[in-house]
């Protein structure tokens, strides 16, 4: 079934006429599922219509199957449970200009990133833009706060669910719902490359962060198998397209593996890369790159840069007029990196079926 999120007003607006409702009401029901109200809550609307939805539509918010608190720094992560019982996590970081969600955007992942443990068991399916929100409405819910800023950084290739992906963004950013702009929304995307130039053309403001990770083919093809389709020179193409069209800086991810990635060299030609690719001496695009330690995940045995080599990569980078920031480790107590909760949880099930 559906789920009722996914709903557009006119596609809710249908949905009460096929059941004999007046569609006037599609746009108070919009409105109050997109402030969490669930359809079961509804006051003004009747028992016998709420079963009639009930039995057409996925009503549910996704539930929280287990929350975790950093004491830290108050970061949470959520591992949620779909309608269809399967899992997945999105995390709750505070910042001083408010609160920023990760969203998931599949079960799993088909893209095969060596580091990432999203992406270990493959992908099980797709996700609807509802589902995508009501991981937003769900945190609001259970924290009883506003959520500021969005980045598609969980669970799954946003790219890769192009459609529930562009139609969640519409969603998330109209005032009669959740009403964050576009501004506030960053997609995160190992380089689908059709689809980088498919989301330049609609017009929406949104911050594009590219998981870069090498700059070498033949190294970027050997921890992403995306990369042996669309090598650098395509990615960083269509990234310059990206900003031609919208004017939005591009952020490269470059999460650092010891012995790997992180050598000096390594930034040199990074540095080189982009500056080759994406500015002339007349236009020079801004570019910054966001530096990660990579997290460790049991099956990868990659281990995280030391701190010197991370300082010496970062001065690289700026020495050469490129932007460098080490990403802050928020949650670090909690596991709260991509794909790492689900992917125990479903450990401790298979575990326990044995
Ligand atoms: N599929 C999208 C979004 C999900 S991953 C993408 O690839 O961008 C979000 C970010 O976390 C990506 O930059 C990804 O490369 C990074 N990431 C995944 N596993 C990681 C790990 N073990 N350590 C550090 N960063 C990781």
């Amino acid at each position: 079934m559906k789920n009722i999120l996914s709903y557009t007003p006119d596609e809710l607006k249908s949905l009460m006429a096929s059941i004999g409702e007046p569609s006037y009401r599609a746009s108070q029901i919009f409105s109050q599922l997109h402030k969490g109200i669930t359809v079961a809550q509804m006051t003004n609307v009747g028992k016998v219509t709420k079963s009639k939805l009930a039995s057409m539509v996925d009503c549910d918010l996704p539930r929280v199957k287990r929350k975790l608190v950093s004491k830290i720094d108050g970061t949470v992560k959520y591992l949620f449970e779909l309608s269809d019982k399967n899992c997945i996590e999105s995390v709750v970081m505070e910042y001083k200009h408010g609160h920023t969600i990760c969203v998931s955007s599949q079960v799993g992942c088909r893209m095969g990133c060596k580091f990432c443990a999203s992406t270990l068991a493959g992908r099980v399916r797709d996700l609807e833009a509802g589902e995508i929100l009501g991981q937003i409405i769900a945190a609001q819910r259970d924290l009883g706060i506003r959520i500021s800023n969005v980045v598609m950084m969980g669970i799954g290739e946003p790219l890769d669910n192009y459609d529930n992906t562009v139609k969640f963004l519409q969603l998330v950013n109209r005032d009669d719902g959740i009403n964050i702009g576009y501004r506030h929304i960053s997609v995160s995307t190992c380089g689908v490359v059709p689809k980088i130039y498919e989301l330049a053309k609609l017009d929406m403001p949104i911050t594009l962060s590219i998981s870069l990770h090498a700059s070498l083919d033949e190294e970027r093809s050997e921890i992403m198998p995306v990369n042996k389709k669309w090598g650098v020179s395509e990615l960083l193409l269509a990234c310059r397209d990206y900003y031609n069209a919208t004017g939005r800086r591009i952020s490269f991810e470059y999460t650092l593996i010891e012995g790997k990635n992180d050598s000096v060299d390594k930034a040199v030609h990074l540095a080189d890369t982009l500056n080759g690719a994406l500015r002339t001496k007349k236009d020079t695009m801004p570019i910054h790159v966001n530096l990660i330690p990579v997290n460790e995940v049991e099956e990868s045995g990659f281990k995280p840069t030391g701190r010197d080599s991370l300082k010496r990569f970062a001065e690289t980078l700026e020495n050469k007029g490129i932007r460098a920031t080490v990403r802050r480790t928020l949650g670090s107590d909690i596991n709260a990196s991509c794909g790492q909760l689900r992917r125990e949880d479903s450990k401790t099930n298979e575990d326990s079926r044995d």
